[in-house]
């Protein structure tokens, strides 16, 4: 470990702060030398001793951790009656299995899971991802985020998340809706539009959403707002598939405006290609950028002319219709470069391209300290984070030192869980908004989650630091409920 808090102001409990190493001497190794770092030090050690083999899920708390040392400091009734600790610890976890049977009549068997993590501030939500890589561990780190993030959006929305190891990737229509029939047949007991609110993630888009919420009603016998992310014709809102990647861009707006900028002409680099990127994508265009990059898990493009609306359509019919590979990109568009994924590498090559702002819309630590520093080598002075948790440990601090607009994904990405908020008020008040009236709403609650950063960044001896801004400001409302409500 490097250090406590995502500072860069003189820091008054960090022995050594980070500006040491802004002058361009590097970190000294971290020594646990005040009340507060042992607090951090020994809270982490009791995470990994509970919660071992789950690095993503150390990684979430260790970042929050060090940045609540500013917090704990002045408000020791948090440290006494052990919110942190509480927040911790999910309020319950559901794993379960989830068996169907695939095109050739062959039973499968997946594992479903719910992580309903805290309810202080309203009924647990967040997404459902299907991947191959997803377990608890990874689950639990999204879903901790997610408490932090819901807090930020102002809603009354408390945290969760779920999922399945399934891979919808080359599944037919028909196993998707038999996996997702078997999934929501568990899942069902569990949730309800005042207890636990599910949307989608990664693999659950408004295809799978549909095949739940028809298994839902059909077990509950009820038409109940109990996802999110719905289609229009039955109870979806208006701009929520669009939600988190033009949330991400009107995040880096308003990031940008601290600074007199703005988006007109910036070359940007964008991961990912499903809903995240390529509505950040059309987001960017609108605002006068050029996105020149998108990826999977297969390789990335490089697109020199930059990715217009047209194209932007055909990688939408791609990846949302013809359910293809990024890579097809090259074949179409001739001036566009693919790259495919070279595991045996030490970073990714998507974030070596010269440009002004990247946009990391894929998966958790696609940046890491490499890639970090090829960024700001080449330029980059914005980063707005549409993926969870997309950049590592030492990349953030990279960032942070460097003193770019850096805006985590906890903050940056909230516009999607916003909107599933707007969506279920929609729902409970059966009326829908219109067009406008959800994106002025977005839009606002982006601008609110941006003041709220700066002004616990402020107030808290790091100005301009986003990180320590998001975690602190979500943090707090989330802490003083559960002080309200108790020892629960
Ligand atoms: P999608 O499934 O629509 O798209 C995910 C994209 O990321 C795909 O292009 C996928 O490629 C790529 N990807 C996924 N895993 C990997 C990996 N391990 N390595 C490289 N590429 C990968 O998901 P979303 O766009 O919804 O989600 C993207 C990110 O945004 C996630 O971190 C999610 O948690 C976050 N997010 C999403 C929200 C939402 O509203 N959807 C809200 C807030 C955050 P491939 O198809 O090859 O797997």
């Amino acid at each position: 470990m490097d250090g406590i808090g995502y500072g860069w102001v003189d820091y008054p409990l960090a022995p050594r702060p980070f500006h040491d190493s802004l002058q361009g001497t590097s970190y000294s190794p971290f020594e646990v030398d005040t009340p507060m770092q042992d607090y951090v030090v020994r809270l982490m050690e009791d995470v990994k001793a509970k919660n071992p083999a789950e690095p993503e899920f150390h990684q979430a708390v260790e970042e929050v951790a060090e940045s609540l040392v500013l917090v704990m400091e002045k408000h020791p009734e948090y440290r006494s009656a052990k919110i942190l600790e509480r927040i911790i610890e999910p309020e319950r976890v559901i794993m379960f299995r989830v068996p169907w049977k695939d095109d050739h009549g062959d039973v499968q068997v997946n594992r479903g899971f719910r992580i309903e993590m805290n309810s202080a501030i309203g009924p647990y939500k967040g997404g459902l991802r299907f991947h191959p890589s997803v377990n608890l561990g990874i689950l639990k780190f999204l879903a901790f985020e997610q408490v932090f993030k819901n807090s930020l959006t102002t809603l009354p929305m408390g945290g969760g998340k779920g999922g399945s190891d399934f891979d919808p990737k080359g599944k037919s229509d028909d196993e998707v809706m038999k996996f997702c029939q078997s999934f929501m047949t568990e899942l069902h007991r569990h949730i309800g539009p005042n207890t636990d609110v599910p949307a989608g993630d990664i693999g659950v888009g408004g295809r799978e959403i549909g095949y739940m919420f028809g298994q839902y009603k059909r077990l509950a016998n009820e038409f109940t707002g109990v996802l999110t992310g719905k289609g229009r014709n039955w109870g979806g809102s208006l701009i929520r598939p669009e939600a988190t990647g033009y949330g991400t861009i009107y995040f880096a707006k308003e990031m940008m405006k601290t600074r007199g900028e703005t988006f007109e002409g910036k070359h940007c680099l964008v991961s990912g290609s499903g809903n995240v990127a390529q509505f950040a994508v059309e987001k960017l265009l609108e605002l006068g950028a050029k996105p020149v990059s998108l990826s999977d898990s297969g390789g990335h493009i490089y697109d020199k002319d930059g990715i217009d609306s047209d194209k932007l359509a055909w990688v939408m019919d791609l990846k949302n219709n013809r359910r293809g590979r990024i890579s097809e990109y090259a074949d179409e568009f001739k001036n566009a470069v693919y790259t495919p994924t070279d595991a045996t590498l030490d970073h990714n090559p998507l974030w070596d391209h010269k440009a002004d702002c990247a946009f990391p819309c894929a998966t958790q630590n696609e940046i890491n300290a490499i890639d970090a520093s090829n960024l700001l080598k080449n330029g980059i002075t914005v980063v707005s984070e549409g993926a969870n948790m997309p950049t590592t440990a030492d990349g953030v601090r990279q960032f942070l030192e460097a003193r770019i607009l850096y805006g985590p994904g906890k903050a940056a990405n909230a516009g999607g869980v916003a909107v599933s908020g707007l969506e279920m008020a929609q729902n409970s008040m059966r009326y829908s908004w219109t067009r406008d009236e959800v994106d002025s709403r977005l839009q606002m609650i982006m601008a609110d989650i941006h003041g709220a950063c700066v002004d616990a960044g402020d107030r808290f001896g790091t100005p301009g630091n986003y990180v320590n801004g998001a975690n602190i400001a979500g943090f707090l409302k989330v802490a003083d409920s559960m002080m309200d409500q108790g020892c629960v």
